[in-house]
């Protein structure tokens, strides 16, 4: 019996957000068991393959070895022939100077089944991205795309360079960088005005996004003094001008900022997101790893007797989250907790809570351990008994004010915040920051830990701290570091706020 046939699906990956991707190129590519993928192919796409999918990477940079292209075509048909789903996965649009045609060819001549899902080419989104629109009403009405790799001096170009100069508004050159100065003197040489406006995008849609404006006449020169290298498309045309007006990719405030952001691995994703929306570029440092407790007979003994408690506080969501682990362990639920007041520090930890349909009776408006003993010193709570659920190693400001205020505390830790222990230690690394958000006390700590002393003091200028809140603030500057940013709500969501303020200013 014949093998069954898999098939291959080429798709375009967009021309560098990761978000500019189709809907229908994601869920293929979730889907893939094998996805053979490009130099410029974001490699936050790639992270979105499945965990078991086999990546194979068949580019490397322009000037050295790239797979030659039978070799890519060859392989496509044998992964289909032993039956795999095959995500080919090309940057932009997989047939604009994608090669996909000749991928494609030889699938046809092998009989194997394939479909294409166009991509957003950068031709025309790194434009946007710059803020030129490839045609505007009045300006112009016809749009060309060539690759700038053609020598006009050839001979045989196979480009109407005498043609196009004049009879098309709007010219996009890819891979063109090298060309620039034949392609610009063409295009004068065969009548294009030397003051018609231009412009180089280097890494279009990307925060490495690099512009360089400037007219015919001047802009070779221009590019060789602001180092644009490829990837970068030339624009050429009257829409080049409008993006003195439209320019809103390198306005965004954090625009060019590389921010370290350091955190427990979980929660990476949001504070990075929030300060990418606004522009930066992020790199997520884990400093801390959130583990359960070896042991879990203390916790489980409150749980079963939690009718003990009159109030149960929560300090992170990581505790209801290993909470409600245990409840499970122990095959009970929720309902415990009736008749028991709930307090939960931060807006957080509560939302937390109310996930598991508790109602959170406390929650106050300054998100730390002074802030709740500061509700608390309002409720009657003499004689009462209080669980707080936390890490194992957290500050005591919360149960040594409560047990000033006459209550009996326990305090019962549900998981460990370790530090990691090994150090990041890459030379340099810290220079290429503008900025370090902390978002913990133990973080700020952690930074110590994961870099040398010297290689922070040495690079201490270069970049600027950020802090959540007074207690980080107030650890950083133990360990001597200057706080530049302190947010005034104590969440990521300050965090985020405070940092685009200050950038705003
Ligand atoms: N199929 C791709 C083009 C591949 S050719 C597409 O549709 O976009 C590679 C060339 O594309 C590069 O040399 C450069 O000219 C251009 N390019 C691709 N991504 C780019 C980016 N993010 N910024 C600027 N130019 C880019």
């Amino acid at each position: 019996m014949a093998q069954a046939k898999g098939k291959v699906y080429l798709v375009g990956a967009g021309p560098g957000d990761a978000e500019l991707i189709t809907l229908k190129g994601m869920r293929l590519l979730k889907e893939a068991q094998v996805v053979v993928y490009d130099r410029l192919v974001n490699p936050k796409i790639i992270r979105e393959c499945s965990a078991d999918a086999e990546l194979i990477y068949v580019g490397k940079a322009a000037d050295k070895h790239i797979l030659p292209q039978d070799k890519i075509n060859a392989l496509l048909v044998r992964l289909a022939k032993k039956g795999k789903t095959v995500v080919r996965l090309k940057g932009g649009d997989p047939f604009v100077f994608g090669r996909g045609g000749e991928e494609i060819l030889l699938l046809v001549k092998n009989k194997i089944p394939f479909e294409v899902v166009p991509g957003i080419t950068s031709a025309i989104a790194v434009a946007c991205y710059a803020g030129i629109p490839v045609t505007h009403r009045g300006l112009t009405s016809s749009l060309g795309i060539f690759t700038g790799q053609e020598d006009p001096n050839k001979k045989d170009t196979s480009i109407a360079w005498d043609k196009i100069s004049t009879g098309l508004g709007t010219l996009v050159f890819l891979m063109g960088v090298e060309n620039l100065p034949n392609i610009v003197s063409t295009l004068i040489k065969y009548g294009r005005a030397a003051t018609t406006p231009c412009c180089v995008v280097q890494w279009g849609t990307t925060p490495r996004q690099k512009s360089c404006p400037g007219t015919l006449a001047d802009i070779e020169n221009k590019v060789r003094s602001a180092k644009i290298s490829p990837p970068a498309i030339l624009i050429v045309g009257e829409v080049a001008g409008l993006r003195n007006k439209l320019n809103w990719f390198e306005k965004r405030p954090l625009f060019g900022k590389n921010i370290l952001v350091t955190l427990p691995a979980e929660d990476n994703s949001r504070l990075s997101a929030m300060l990418e929306d606004q522009g930066a570029e992020c790199a997520a440092l884990p400093l801390i790893s959130i583990r359960p407790m070896d042991d879990y007979s203390r916790l489980d003994s409150v749980i079963r007797n939690i009718d003990d408690f009159h109030w149960l506080i929560f300090t992170s969501q990581n505790g209801v989250r290993f909470f409600k682990d245990r409840l499970r362990a122990l095959k009970k639920d929720i309902r415990i907790l009736a008749g028991i007041k709930v307090a939960a520090i931060g807006p957080k930890t509560k939302e937390a809570i109310e996930a598991l349909s508790v109602s959170v009776d406390v929650q106050p408006k300054d998100f730390r351990q002074e802030g709740l003993l500061a509700v608390f010193k309002k409720e009657k709570i003499k004689g009462k008994n209080i669980l707080i659920i936390r890490a194992q190693e957290a500050r005591d400001v919360l149960p040594g004010g409560l047990e000033k205020l006459g209550a009996r505390v326990c305090v019962v830790p549900a998981y460990k915040a370790e530090l990691l222990r090994e150090k990041v230690g890459i030379k340099d690394f810290l220079s290429g920051f503008d900025l370090v958000t902390f978002t913990s006390s133990s973080c700020a700590e952690g930074f110590f830990r994961a870099f040398s002393k010297k290689e922070i003091f040495f690079q201490k200028n270069k970049f600027k701290i950020a802090s959540i809140g007074p207690v980080t603030s107030a650890t950083c500057r133990k360990l001597g570091l200057k706080v530049a940013i302190e947010a005034k709500q104590f969440t990521l969501e300050g965090l985020a706020s405070a940092v685009l303020k200050y950038y705003s200013k």
